[in-house]
């Protein structure tokens, strides 16, 4: 196979979901039209499995969550599709965000009775600011849910996204009985039983054919035609470019643990989602998928996945040309000349040796090369991909060493783990000694930076608690001197971030939007200021 056809036939996604809303699920379902059956029962076992495994951290041991987050690749109909596992419990993370620059597409699984929720918007609003496109599956429809047009009223009005539903419920809760496929007019019959029942789709001139209408209770009928007629009038009109740009978001209503509409959705999905593109770099230029050199870059580092080892896998995302076992490449982002011999698949536990990968594919590059979040690795020095952006963390501590002989290691330590991004730190501003404060997207981050410390630097750290919950980066066209303590609300604090960037740290939402309400000309955002710039290019 050429590499332009290995690339034509990949897909590389992730499923953005609030927990609970049925990602596992979901995903374990897909992996069953892919073949990989037997794996697939991992996928949840990975959750229950975790207290016997002997190689994984202790802290996760204890906690009986997952710290890493699984690549799965599994080939169906003729594609090679890479899943890339967003952590999404306890364990969410600025990783979830990361993970979310290396894929092409998303899933955004909601729950029906819910509709939208934090964790899901917040995820969402990373993908669109990429403009890549992003499939809904509202799930749970054997259940009661929420009217289904009020669920697409709420995707249009608060992620302000048009949504187009592909397929539409007939009926919900108990009297679910199926979908209806409005592309290719065609009726899914939902039928109650354990794992799901697979049941031909039948085709029908319109949903007034007495297949439907006899199936229906004479309300739902009425309720199902009004709907579909609203839409097919009042609603978003159908364009694949739409979807490609993430303008509009295709809709499929099922059940993901009975096996309903998921393959209606997957197959979709690799109809309307596109191949690996072009990736722009630093210096504005478009590098292409089938460009000759090999490139890619890290979006996530994880740490001890094997303690009787010590080892990182750092996780590359193929841009470009093909990637070989042995390959020599430059890492673009410090200048270091290295082979890489140690590349792995990983599939939860299980690792298994690349010997090639093309754009789209995920690379495990297992060892102790101190790579950063964000390096480029390429056969052509002259690329260098832009940095992976900073999101604005939500929790904050103080770290101090205990013990102050020992201050080398605990600083060589965290210095190292904050080049892996495990967490940001801040230096506080206007205060009369050095004070550093850590930030992270989700908690369990802090807990990571101690026990690694301990472990790997053996480094005692403490932490104490702040008053911050929020922060956001200032413009750099703000003068520091405009920052003063009369101009912050009571609490918040002036700091630089490891870029010296300065950064308002907040102690709630009410403070920031007070803030933001009485100073309009202080431009504060939630990514630094220069990646929004970079964004638009
Ligand atoms: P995750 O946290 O998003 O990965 O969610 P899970 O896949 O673990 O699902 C959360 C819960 O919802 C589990 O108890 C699932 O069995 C349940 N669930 C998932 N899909 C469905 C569905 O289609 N219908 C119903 N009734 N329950 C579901």
């Amino acid at each position: 196979m050429s590499i332009k056809e290995e690339i034509t036939r990949r897909r590389t996604f992730a499923i953005i979901s609030h927990p609970d809303a049925g990602k596992t699920t979901l995903t374990e379902k897909f992996l069953l039209y892919g073949g990989a059956v037997q794996e697939a029962g991992s996928v949840t076992a990975r959750k229950k499995q975790r207290a016997s495994t002997s190689d994984w951290m202790e802290m996760e041991r204890k906690r009986g969550i997952s710290i890493t987050s699984t690549v799965l690749q599994f080939e169906y109909n003729g594609y090679k599709i890479n899943l890339l596992d967003t952590p999404g419990h306890e364990d969410f993370s600025e990783d979830t965000y990361r993970i979310l620059t290396a894929v092409d597409a998303v899933v955004m699984v909601i729950d029906a009775a819910k509709g939208i929720e934090a964790q899901t918007r917040k995820l969402f609003e990373v993908c669109r600011k990429r403009n890549i496109p992003i499939f809904t599956f509202m799930n749970k429809l054997d259940r009661p849910t929420r009217e289904p047009l009020e669920l697409l009223d709420e995707l249009e009005n608060v992620l302000k996204i048009g949504a187009y539903p592909i397929n539409w419920p007939l009926g919900t809760g108990m009297d679910f009985k199926g979908v209806f496929d409005r592309l290719n007019k065609e009726v899914h019959l939902f039928e109650r039983a354990v794992g799901g029942v697979f049941k031909a789709p039948v085709s029908i001139m319109d949903l007034k054919d007495p297949f439907v209408s006899e199936r229906l209770s004479e309300s739902t009928h009425k309720t199902v035609l009004e709907e579909i007629e609203m839409l097919d009038i009042a609603g978003e009109e159908f364009h694949p470019e739409r979807v490609f740009s993430g303008e509009i978001t295709p809709v499929f209503f099922g059940s993901a643990m009975n096996n309903f509409g998921v393959q209606l959705l997957l197959d979709n999905f690799l109809k309307y989602s596109l191949p690996p593109g072009s990736f722009t770099s630093l210096k504005g230029e478009t590098i292409l998928p089938e460009d000759e050199a090999f490139s890619g870059f890290i979006f996530k580092i994880q740490a001890n996945m094997d303690p009787r080892h010590r080892d990182r896998i750092a996780f590359l995302r193929v841009c470009s040309g093909k990637f070989v076992r042995n390959i020599n490449v430059t890492n673009a982002s410090t200048g270091k000349k290295i082979r890489l011999s140690n590349a792995h698949s990983v599939f939860g536990q299980q690792r298994e040796t690349v010997d090639e990968a093309f754009p789209g594919d995920i690379v495990g590059l297992i060892g102790n090369s101190n790579f950063g979040i964000g390096d480029t690795l390429t056969e052509n020095e002259a690329i260098v991909y832009k940095a992976i952006p900073q999101f604005a963390p939500e929790h904050f501590i103080y770290l101090n060493n205990p013990d102050t002989s020992n201050y080398k290691r605990f600083r060589d330590g965290l210095e190292q783990l904050l080049q892996e991004g495990v967490v940001q730190s801040f230096q506080l501003k206007n205060n009369y000694r050095e004070v550093t404060v850590l930030g992270a997207v989700g908690p369990l981050q802090f807990e990571v930076v101690q026990y690694r410390l301990k472990s790997e630097y053996n480094a005692e750290s403490v932490s104490e608690p702040t008053q911050w919950s929020l922060m956001r980066w200032v413009s750099p066209a703000i003068d520091e001197s405009e920052l003063t303590n009369h101009v912050l609300p009571v609490g918040a604090v002036l700091a630089g971030d490891n870029k010296g960037r300065n950064v308002i740290l907040f102690t709630s939402e009410w403070s920031l939007q007070h803030f933001m309400d009485k100073h309009p000309k202080i431009i504060i955002s939630d990514t630094p200021f220069e990646e929004l710039e970079a964004a638009k290019v």
